[in-house]
């Protein structure tokens, strides 16, 4: 099996193989999975991706500390079971508590953090890249402080080892039909002509982790016990058990593992199908909130406003009132301030007359004395004695409990369930059974054929909300079936498990069995289907009349018609 499959960078210099090779996509079942659009990557994405298909990037740092992976010690590559992030061993060390930190998915308790399965494919792939780079590799089996720089490297034991162990590797009586290559052949291997790419063969075997056993290859795999055995093991301890060739047993697990993929894709559309919707929810209802704001904001505004109207009216109105009161009163004043002026300047006059000794002259006035006098009782008429309006200006609150009680219920804030959508007026092209053809922009929908079932889905996947969706029956046939269906359902079917449906001649069917009749329906008729995820229920009406309701509890769905016959068209009204 390639490891790094890839075009080829023949004649390429090292550097840029190396690149190339870094920059490859590396996946368990490469081939297979990416003809599927899946992956099997060494890292998903970490924000949730809508679109099914993912490509698998080899990932060489360690996405919590950044650190780049390597071929063993604490950067080594960890998988976190359950959820297969890789981590460096390092991070996985220092996990608290039993969750993936990337998706905080829990890690099975029988699981410690010692042992994660190593990610071997990227280990493989990191050895590879160091021949490439032509880094010189320290002995393995030295001493790790003072190990010396190694000549040799074992294929069977996947080793580097210097001129010392080499010598001991070979006249060792385990190890002495090993394939022992000097560093330079088994650096050739990865050399540019070698496509740049770790092929099967160079990958080292894995050894029977039983004590005793760690010489012998482990060729088999117990089926009961789930793991890899050797030939000692399968004799002995696995005898009675069902056990393989490890490659028998792979191809048969890659096929199986295959179906759980394909399977579990339909898991992931309905999951990345309710993310979509959950987002859109999100942002409908960040956008209702800034404008029921806005609408919040302007009714107070323009109570606001009217309130310092009536505050103008009024103070203006007051201000009137003031103005014209002071303005007589000002007047009054001024009339009697100015009489008593005048009264005391007379008085004042005769008395000094009174007092005077020059009689003669005293008496010559006399006629202008007395008029003066006689005038004083006509200088203010009787009326404007007393203040001319002795009223003065009130403000009076009117209202103001009322109006107050009447503001406190002044707007009102509520949850309400959003309006019907409509369905997109559109049969699915690629949803449709034999014989299934489409016009009208894929709005109607009619059959080339009678034989058999023959279906089609609307484009409109629904899993949130209410929709809603008027079709025209143009012309009706026998075996017309209008309703709903699960995304996966067949579409060469009449009535399944997969769909809920109403004949023409009113049998309501469910799930694959009839659960009632009702009218039905006939050419020319225009029928409303109404799918409600909120309450759970599917309806078909007519003229505004219910003919069929439906109770659903499993989402999403889509709108589905069965023509039965070549004498139906049946077209998407918008
Ligand atoms: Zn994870
Ligand atoms: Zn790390
Ligand atoms: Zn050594
Ligand atoms: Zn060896
Ligand atoms: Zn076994
Ligand atoms: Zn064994």
């Amino acid at each position: 099996m390639a490891m790094i499959p890839g075009p080829s960078p023949t004649g390429a210099s090292k550097f840029e193989v190396k690149s190339t090779l870094s920059r490859q996509r590396v996946s368990i079942f490469e081939s297979e999975l990416s003809s599927h659009g899946s992956s099997a990557g060494f890292e998903a994405t970490p924000a949730p991706d809508l679109s099914i298909a993912q490509p698998s990037i080899t990932v060489m740092q360690c996405r919590l500390c950044s650190c780049t992976f390597t071929e063993s010690g604490p950067r080594m590559p960890k998988i976190l079971p359950n959820c297969m992030h890789t981590i460096c061993a390092q991070c996985a060390r220092e996990l608290t508590d039993q969750r993936c930190p990337l998706d905080h998915n829990q890690i099975p308790l029988r699981y410690t953090t010692k042992d994660f399965p190593d990610n071997f494919m990227l280990i493989q792939h990191i050895q590879a890249m160091n021949v490439l780079e032509g880094k010189d590799k320290l002995c393995d089996v030295c001493d790790e402080e003072d190990a010396d720089v190694s000549t040799h490297f074992c294929v069977d034991c996947k080793q580097y080892l210097c001129e010392i162990h080499f010598s001991a590797h070979v006249r060792s009586k385990t190890s002495k039909t090993h394939q022992v290559l000097t560093v330079n052949d088994y650096a050739s291997r990865f050399h540019p002509s070698d496509h740049g790419c770790l092929e099967r063969n160079h990958v080292s075997p894995l050894f029977c982790q039983v004590s005793g056993h760690e010489s012998q290859r482990s060729d088999f795999f117990c089926e009961l016990c789930e793991q890899v055995i050797c030939t000692t093991c399968a004799l002995m301890d696995h005898r009675d058990h069902v056990f393989g060739d490890i490659e028998d047993v792979y191809q048969r697990q890659k096929s199986e593992l295959h179906e759980k993929i394909n399977f579990s894709k339909e898991t992931r559309t309905n999951i990345a199908n309710s993310l979509s919707n959950v987002n859109s929810v999100l942002q409908s209802l960040e956008a209702n909130f800034e404008s029921a704001s806005c609408d919040a904001d302007e009714l107070m505004e323009s109570i606001v406003q009217k309130l310092f109207e009536r505050k103008f009216f009024l103070m203006s109105q007051l201000k009137e009132i003031y103005d014209e009161k002071r303005s007589v009163l000002l007047s009054q004043r001024r009339l009697l301030s100015d009489a008593l002026v005048r009264i005391d300047t007379s008085h004042s006059f005769c008395r000094e007359l009174l007092e005077t000794t020059d009689h003669q002259r005293a008496l010559d006035m006399k006629r202008m004395v007395r008029l003066s006098l006689e005038e004083i009782p006509k200088l203010v008429a009787h009326r404007d004695l007393s203040p001319s309006m002795d009223d003065v200006v009130v403000f009076k609150r009117l209202n103001e409990s009322k109006i107050i009680e009447d503001l406190e219920t002044l707007g009102r804030v509520s949850k309400e369930r959003p309006q019907e959508k409509a369905c997109i007026p559109r049969w699915d092209q690629s949803r449709r059974g034999q014989d299934v053809m489409l016009s009208n922009g894929d709005s109607t929908v009619y059959r080339t054929d009678h034989r058999g079932w023959g279906g089609v889905q609307g484009k409109q996947v629904i899993s949130s909300g209410q929709y809603r969706m008027r079709i025209s029956i143009d012309s009706v046939g026998n075996n017309t079936f209008v309703g709903i269906c699960y995304n996966d359902a067949n579409l060469n079917e009449g009535p399944s498990k997969r769909n809920i449906l109403l004949r023409e001649n009113g049998e309501i069917w469910h799930h694959g069995e009839k659960v009632g009749t009702c009218e039905g329906f006939k050419t020319a008729d225009v029928l409303e289907l109404v799918i409600d995820v909120d309450e759970q229920k599917f309806q078909i009406f007519r003229d505004g009349k219910v003919l069929c309701t439906v109770e659903v509890l499993t989402w999403p769905v889509r709108p589905f018609v069965v023509v039965g016959s070549r004498h139906s068209y049946i077209t998407i009204v918008p």
